[in-house]
């Protein structure tokens, strides 16, 4: 009778670690087939109005920059920014945001913002990677909390992207 009981146990807990695994499998492929919860998309657009204002705080005005929520950044990217044409643009990468949303928050929407910021006062040409001694002041100034490179990334794009946003 014992091995029974085991048996049905047995069973039993397979049955949950399906459920949970079916689950889980369900709640990553609706993040990535639907767009941004609204959750996300307040706490994005909570932080920019906090750069925004550290902005204004330590340089005395406030310019705003095109942030474009994208799953088309080829790999692992956090974000990245562009600059064609005189236009600068923020793009974050959705694929990222499920397990590294407060990353994104805390650090990847100052880091952007400050090379954004740098393009936009012409600072940004003498570094070749731009993330010079002044970057890194810069994103602290709007209220990074780990201002450093990405790992081996190259992130500033200066021509046509080379995949669609939208
Ligand atoms: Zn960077």
């Amino acid at each position: 009778m014992l091995s029974k009981r085991l048996e049905h146990l047995f069973l039993a807990t397979i049955i949950l670690a399906l459920s949970l695994l079916g689950y889980n499998y369900y709640k990553s492929y609706s993040f990535k087939h639907n767009p941004l919860p609204n959750s996300y998309l307040k706490r994005i657009a909570a932080k920019e109005k906090d750069v925004l204002e550290h902005m204004q705080k330590n340089f005395g005005f406030q310019v705003q920059f095109p942030i474009i929520i994208t799953d088309k950044i080829p790999g692992r990217l956090y974000g990245l920014t562009s600059y064609e044409n005189g236009q600068i643009k923020i793009l974050l990468n959705k694929k990222v945001m499920q397990e590294s949303m407060d990353y994104v928050i805390d650090s990847v929407i100052p880091h952007e913002y400050a090379h954004a910021l740098l393009f936009y006062l012409h600072k940004n040409f003498t570094a070749n990677d731009g993330h010079s001694e002044l970057w890194r002041q810069t994103c602290q100034e709007l209220g990074g909390k780990d201002c450093r490179q990405y790992v081996n990334q190259q992130e500033i794009i200066l021509s046509k992207l080379p995949f669609k946003v939208e």
